[in-house]
């Protein structure tokens, strides 16, 4: 495999960070951003990545800049999280909150990478959707209308770009081992008095495969859809989701 540089965003923990330690170890030079130094900096003491930049992936001018300084042929969306709370509670303040971390920057950082990629003639973009991206859950509507539109971006923009070396594709993870799991977990327990072990079984029990998703199971796609061996394959949400969809 040709080696690249390559943008991680939300490299730090959870997905992100597998995503990241699996194109460090195929021999790809690995940048990644979050906002907390810290996790940064134990990401990079263990290997994950080559360098980390702190910022907040919202923040698209910040974003943007990075992404169009680094020369990143491998472009990884990953930064994103849900809210949770019934609709009617759900102001346009709320979904403007999450679009602008699941969509606009994954808008911005593409739109930085792009021409480099364009020019030379390769490129991948994983956008890290979810599920959530292609049904319907309760509870988590700004969360599941800002998914849906990360998967419209892509199917889209690979169309575009379908003829210029790039390609575009989302992956569309259900419920993964990470923190964001084990936060909804802890409001479980808080809220219904569950033990941990309920709440994770919970999550668990949505899948026809009885347990979380691994980090490191959607890191192989990932890496997958970024070798050359995947050069057709563009538009298209994989499910990595132990057969809920
Ligand atoms: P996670 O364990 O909470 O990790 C999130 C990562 O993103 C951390 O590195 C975090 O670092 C960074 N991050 C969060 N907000 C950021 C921001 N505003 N700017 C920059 N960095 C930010 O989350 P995860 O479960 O791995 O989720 C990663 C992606 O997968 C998300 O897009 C999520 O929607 C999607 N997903 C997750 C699941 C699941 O069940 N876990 C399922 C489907 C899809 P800092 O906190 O230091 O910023």
């Amino acid at each position: 495999m040709s080696q690249h540089r390559a943008l991680v965003t939300g490299g730090s923990r959870g997905i992100g960070r597998a995503i990241a330690a699996a194109l460090t170890r195929a021999g790809h030079e690995v940048t990644i951003v979050a906002r907390r130094r810290e996790t940064i900096d134990a990401a990079l003491a263990d290997g994950v990545a080559r360098r980390g930049e702190a910022l907040d992936v919202a923040d698209g001018d910040a974003l943007g800049a990075l992404a169009r300084s680094g020369g990143f042929s491998l472009l990884v969306n990953n930064a994103g999280g849900a809210s949770t709370a019934p609709f009617g509670k759900t102001d346009t303040a709320a979904f403007r909150r999450m679009f602008a971390l699941n969509v606009e920057s994954a808008v911005a950082a593409t739109q930085a990478c792009l021409p480099g990629m364009v020019e030379r003639g390769f490129g991948r973009v994983v956008n890290i959707a979810s599920t959530a991206g292609l049904k319907g859950y309760s509870y988590v509507t700004a969360y599941v209308a800002a998914k849906h539109a990360l998967v419209g971006l892509t199917r889209g923009l690979a169309l575009e770009v379908a003829r210029k070396g790039v390609t575009v594709n989302a992956l569309c993870p259900g419920y993964t081992d990470t923190d964001l799991v084990a936060e909804s977990v802890a409001g479980i327990v808080a809220k219904t008095g569950r033990s941990e072990a309920e709440a994770r079984g919970h999550f668990a029990g949505q899948t026809p495969l009885g347990r979380l998703v691994r980090p490191e199971e959607v890191a192989e796609a990932a890496l997958w859809l970024c070798g050359e061996g995947a050069a057709s394959v563009t538009g298209q949400c994989i499910v990595i989701a132990g057969g809920e969809l």
